[in-house]
Protein backbone atom coordinates (compact mmCIF):
# COMPACT_ATOMS: atom_id res chain seq x y z
CA UNK A 1 0.00 0.00 0.00
CA UNK A 2 1.41 3.52 -0.92
CA UNK A 3 1.88 5.63 2.03
CA UNK A 4 3.47 9.08 1.92
CA UNK A 5 4.60 11.25 5.01
CA UNK A 6 3.57 14.50 5.32
CA UNK A 7 6.76 16.33 4.45
CA UNK A 8 6.00 19.11 7.22
CA UNK A 9 6.03 16.16 9.16
CA UNK A 10 9.73 14.73 7.98
CA UNK A 11 10.36 18.26 8.49
CA UNK A 12 10.10 18.18 12.56
CA UNK A 13 11.37 14.26 12.78
CA UNK A 14 14.29 13.29 13.50
CA UNK A 15 16.63 10.16 14.47
CA UNK A 16 16.19 9.20 18.41
CA UNK A 17 19.99 8.49 18.38
CA UNK A 18 22.59 10.21 19.19
CA UNK A 19 22.95 11.59 16.08
CA UNK A 20 19.43 13.36 15.96
CA UNK A 21 19.71 13.61 12.16
CA UNK A 22 16.95 14.31 9.67
CA UNK A 23 14.63 11.01 7.95
CA UNK A 24 13.88 10.29 4.69
CA UNK A 25 11.70 8.23 3.59
CA UNK A 26 12.49 4.52 2.25
CA UNK A 27 15.74 2.68 2.43
CA UNK A 28 18.65 3.41 0.24
CA UNK A 29 17.79 -0.06 -1.86
CA UNK A 30 13.68 0.64 -1.39
CA UNK A 31 13.14 4.45 -1.87
CA UNK A 32 9.10 2.94 -1.84
CA UNK A 33 9.40 0.80 1.28
CA UNK A 34 6.90 2.20 4.17
CA UNK A 35 10.40 2.93 6.47
CA UNK A 36 12.23 6.22 8.00
CA UNK A 37 16.11 6.07 7.41
CA UNK A 38 18.05 7.93 9.26
CA UNK A 39 21.05 9.81 6.82
CA UNK A 40 23.55 9.92 9.32
CA UNK A 41 23.44 6.05 11.29
CA UNK A 42 21.13 4.66 8.77
CA UNK A 43 18.76 3.14 11.07
CA UNK A 44 14.94 2.04 9.99
CA UNK A 45 11.81 2.94 11.73
CA UNK A 46 8.96 1.30 10.51
CA UNK A 47 5.82 3.23 9.78
CA UNK A 48 2.64 1.47 11.28
CA UNK A 49 -0.52 2.34 10.76
CA UNK A 50 0.75 5.61 9.42
CA UNK A 51 2.69 6.43 12.00
CA UNK A 52 6.72 6.55 12.55
CA UNK A 53 7.54 4.75 15.22
CA UNK A 54 10.75 6.65 16.22
CA UNK A 55 11.75 4.19 19.11
CA UNK A 56 15.36 2.18 19.09
CA UNK A 57 14.09 -0.11 20.07
CA UNK A 58 11.77 -1.17 17.36
CA UNK A 59 14.68 0.29 14.46
CA UNK A 60 16.84 -1.96 12.74
CA UNK A 61 20.49 -1.14 10.32
CA UNK A 62 20.49 -2.87 7.46
CA UNK A 63 23.69 -4.96 7.33
CA UNK A 64 26.41 -4.82 9.90
CA UNK A 65 27.03 -2.17 12.55
CA UNK A 66 30.24 -0.38 13.37
CA UNK A 67 29.47 0.96 16.58
CA UNK A 68 27.88 -1.85 18.02
CA UNK A 69 27.38 -1.33 21.97
CA UNK A 70 24.35 -3.25 22.28
CA UNK A 71 24.72 -6.95 23.76
CA UNK A 72 24.29 -8.40 20.45
CA UNK A 73 24.43 -12.42 20.88
CA UNK A 74 27.22 -13.54 18.25
CA UNK A 75 25.21 -16.02 16.68
CA UNK A 76 23.69 -15.55 13.17
CA UNK A 77 20.43 -16.81 13.55
CA UNK A 78 18.69 -13.86 13.14
CA UNK A 79 14.77 -14.07 12.91
CA UNK A 80 13.56 -11.82 10.18
CA UNK A 81 9.89 -11.28 10.38
CA UNK A 82 9.23 -10.47 6.44
CA UNK A 83 6.12 -7.94 6.43
CA UNK A 84 5.11 -8.41 2.87
ZN1 LIG B 1 20.41 8.23 13.38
Amino acid sequence: MAFTVDKQLLEILACPAQDHAPLVKGTPTDPGADVLSCTECGRQYPIRDGIPVLLLDESHRPGGDEDAQEDMPDGSDVTRADGA
